[in-house]
């Protein structure tokens, strides 16, 4: 009897914690890739690698599988990540199975962010292929270094998928939520350039890039801006020593609103206040804005939003609709052009080494995605 799973039979919880234990920080995925890959390739199934993202032997890209249908109705795509946070960098993962509960043994994070997806979804691809049932098309999109800016969704290409909308399996909270609504992220980063000199003995020869910094995020109007906008300078670097009069301090932030117009707005008047400040004190500043992530807003008329919503009923759940202030690889998938939805599996307390998720859950996972299978193959009733 293995120690770590509590003797578990049950083939799903096996699933699960063999996934958890394979360290796989964003960028170092091999392990867990070839993982998912052998356990398709047991199912008879074929997988495509895409290029590897990251650096070294441990990286690996995303793992694309096609398992053709034979039903009349919808072709689906299911998705989920394969790296997990690394906050512990010396802690290994030790998923234990206690009772009903699957925690982690260690201070690493459990990593059910994203590995009871992954489980939940081979599992039920499992299913669907030694039990024969008839569907219409599943696609697995498993992707990497989703946690470090969803640069695997970004660099995924919908090129020949055939799937007319996705099910990214990545949200916290029991099963139930279906999120259907989140932002467009910003960040923003500025690095002032002044002009350093000895602050007792000639300052002013100097031009003070802290001053410059403080002034633009003091005239930034910051935190919740209207009820679809918000906005947060994270981050403020600068000076090296108490005598001297700074030359260089930088500054970022982020933006996130469900409104483009909104979101221009804000974005526009930080830059403002940012070129403004160094103009008052006389130092330089370079800007930059990059887009993390595209908003998405489906109502539940939207077929993804139609179809877990009904299998959600189906397995006596009664499904939620919810907004998000976060993003994902839905995001990406939906600004690419697949209608797709983010749903909850169960897995709570994330990003911390007290992450767990109940085995009532993982299991309501994997039938969450074995009866969305079957809703859309009996597409005439969505
Ligand atoms: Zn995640």
């Amino acid at each position: 009897m293995n120690q770590a799973d509590g003797g578990s039979g049950d083939p799903l919880v096996r699933l699960f914690l063999d996934l958890a234990r394979i360290p796989s920080p964003s960028g170092s995925e091999r392990e867990v890739v070839d993982f998912l890959a052998h356990y398709l390739a047991d199912l008879g199934l074929e997988t495509r690698e895409d290029e590897p993202l990251g650096e070294g032997p441990a990286a690996a890209g995303n793992l694309y599988c096609h398992v053709p249908g034979e039903g009349p109705g919808i072709p689906v795509l299911f998705s989920a990540h394969t790296d997990t946070v690394f906050t512990t960098p010396d802690a290994q993962p030790e998923p234990v199975l206690d009772g009903a509960i699957i925690r982690s043994g260690s201070r690493a994070v459990l990593g059910a962010d994203d590995k009871a997806a992954l489980a939940a979804i081979i599992d039920a691809v499992g299913q669907v292929i030694n039990s024969g049932r008839r569907h219409s098309g599943i696609e697995l999109m498993l992707t990497v270094s989703e946690e470090n800016g969803l640069k695997g969704a970004k660099a995924f290409s919908l090129e020949g998928v055939k799937a007319r909308c996705g099910f990214c399996l990545d949200s916290t909270g029991p099963v139930r939520e279906v999120i259907v609504r989140s932002p467009t992220q910003k960040t923003i980063r500025a690095t002032f350039k002044g002009k350093s000199a000895h602050a007792g003995v000639a300052p002013e020869e100097g031009r003070s890039a802290v001053l410059a910094a403080s002034r633009a995020v003091s005239a930034m109007r910051l935190g919740r801006i209207d009820e679809e906008t918000t906005a947060n300078i994270g981050v403020i670097k600068g000076g090296e020593a108490v005598n001297v009069v700074p030359d260089r301090c930088s500054i970022s932030g982020e933006c996130r609103s469900h409104d483009g117009s909104s979101l221009e707005q804000q974005v526009s008047e930080m830059l403002d206040a940012i070129n403004r400040a160094a103009a008052e004190t006389g130092v330089d500043v370079e800007t930059s804005v990059v887009d993390e992530f595209h908003s998405f807003d489906l109502s539940a008329d939207n077929l993804p939003v139609k179809l877990a919503s009904r299998a959600l009923r189906s397995i006596g759940i009664e499904p939620v609709l919810a907004s998000t202030g976060g993003g994902s690889d839905v995001n990406e998938f939906n600004r690419k052009g697949l209608e797709s939805v983010n749903l909850s599996v169960g897995m709570e307390k994330v990003y911390t080494p007290d992450e767990y998720i109940t085995v009532e859950s993982l299991g309501q996972a994997r039938d969450l995605v074995l009866a969305i299978v079957d809703i859309a193959d009996g597409h005439d009733q969505v």
